[in-house]
């Protein structure tokens, strides 16, 4: 008997991975230079040198049985202690190497944390627009999520909203700043307002309520915005940290999970931790990726690209009548479906050859999410088919 739950998560593809499929297709038949592919948050800026430079020397001079033999389950020691001292030096925050879990990538870090904090019918509060693979990480670790809308016109996620949503079934709650899929990044006064919240609760319901932080796009903000590091302002929370988008790398699916050094249950936490990875199965990440961290910490793609991409997409889209949440961070601009029909506005930008990923999946409905981690010479393409697209829905007339 096949597993009823995976064969139905098997069965309904995600619908980025579903548009990107038909992008892929579309590009044979047509010419891949004529499909405007917005759809996958695959970065298009190459790993900046010092991957490659660091990669090339462990590969020269490291014993093959090391460079490629399994590590601790939980990374390599000396990788943690340089991610820990990294940490402690960048954002002042007493980690400790065994406050770290190296993971294949964000999506292990937060299925491992789920499984480590839930027991079994909890809630677990996000904010929409959220990244749909939630849903799925908490289900799988016996939790439900609970939905709670942000507001338009900025999506930042209120206190008020907070405080309505918990309750003493409450086990965490995910904040994704700078935020997929609206760019949106929480500045500190938002933080200290939420977390406000979130300690009146623990108190008040007498158990520990995690903030489960999200942070694949830490460095990917625009302009002079500091991305406040959460550890520092609440004593229960987990970073779920990647370098997937930072160093381009998302397929070599390399990552970490930290505690907080302040964490209630430190020392529990860590073991539930590992008791998680190993449950299910994620133990020792790719040892090539892990022994790369120390060269590479602090380092990123050349993030001047997206901020370019997102300043051209912004500034010709808005002339063109289209409505758009200003990205502050992360590489994707969220459009309001002209006529409120997400589904139907991205059909009709197939047909001008431009996909974008509807919003449904992100528990929101009425927008599109156009991912702009591409080259600036696919955007100016796509530029016209973005015109054409406005005149069809008589924007700016
Ligand atoms: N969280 C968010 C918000 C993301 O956008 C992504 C990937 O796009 C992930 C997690 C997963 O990232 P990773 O590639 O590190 O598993």
């Amino acid at each position: 008997m096949l597993s009823e739950k995976m064969l139905e998560l098997g069965r309904r593809r995600s619908v980025i991975r579903e548009i990107f499929s038909y992008g892929q297709a579309r590009k044979a038949e047509i010419g891949a230079e004529n499909v405007f592919d917005f759809s996958l948050g695959n970065p298009s800026v190459p790993a900046p040198a010092d991957v490659r430079d660091t990669l090339a020397a462990l590969i020269a001079d490291t014993d093959p049985a090391v460079l490629h033999g399994y590590t601790a389950a939980t990374g390599d020691a000396s990788v943690r202690r340089a991610i820990a001292e990294y940490i402690q030096k960048e954002h002042g925050c007493a980690a400790h190497p065994d406050d770290l879990y190296l993971t294949v990538g964000a999506a292990a870090a937060l299925t491992i944390a789920f499984h480590a904090i839930l027991s079994g019918g909890e809630e677990v509060i996000a904010f929409a627009p959220f990244f749909p693979e939630y849903k799925v990480f908490v289900e799988k670790a016996g939790g439900k999520l609970r939905v709670v809308p942000c507001r338009e016109p900025a999506f930042i996620p209120t206190p008020d909203d907070l405080r309505a949503a918990l309750n003493e079934n409450t086990a965490a709650v995910i904040i994704n700043s700078p935020n997929n899929p609206t760019g949106a990044v929480l500045r500190e006064a938002d933080i200290r307002a939420l977390t406000d919240v979130l300690r009146e609760a623990e108190a008040r319901y007498g158990h520990p309520i995690y903030l489960v932080a999200d942070e694949p796009y830490r460095e990917l903000v625009y302009g002079d915005i500091a991305v406040p590091f959460l550890p520092n302002y609440y004593d229960n929370t987990l970073v779920g940290y990647s370098f997937s988008k930072s160093l381009s790398l998302p397929g070599e699916r390399i990552g970490y999970l930290l505690v907080s050094p302040t964490a209630g249950e430190r020392d529990a936490l860590r073991a539930a931790i590992a008791g998680a990875g190993r449950a299910l199965g994620f133990v020792c990440a790719p040892a090539l990726f892990q022994y790369m961290i120390p060269a590479c910490l602090g380092k990123t793609s050349d993030v001047s690209i997206y901020a370019a991409n997102r300043n051209r997409l912004y500034e010709e889209l808005t002339a063109y009548g289209f409505t758009c949440v200003p990205p502050d961070g992360a590489f994707y601009l969220f459009v309001k479906a002209p006529d409120g029909d997400a589904n139907a506005f991205a059909e009709q930008a197939k047909r001008q050859e431009l996909l974008l990923v509807p919003s449904d999946d992100f528990g929101v409905p009425g927008y599109v999410r156009i991912a702009y981690c591409v080259t600036p010479a696919m955007i100016e393409r796509a530029l016209p088919a973005f015109r054409r697209l406005a005149e069809e829905y008589r924007l700016g007339e």
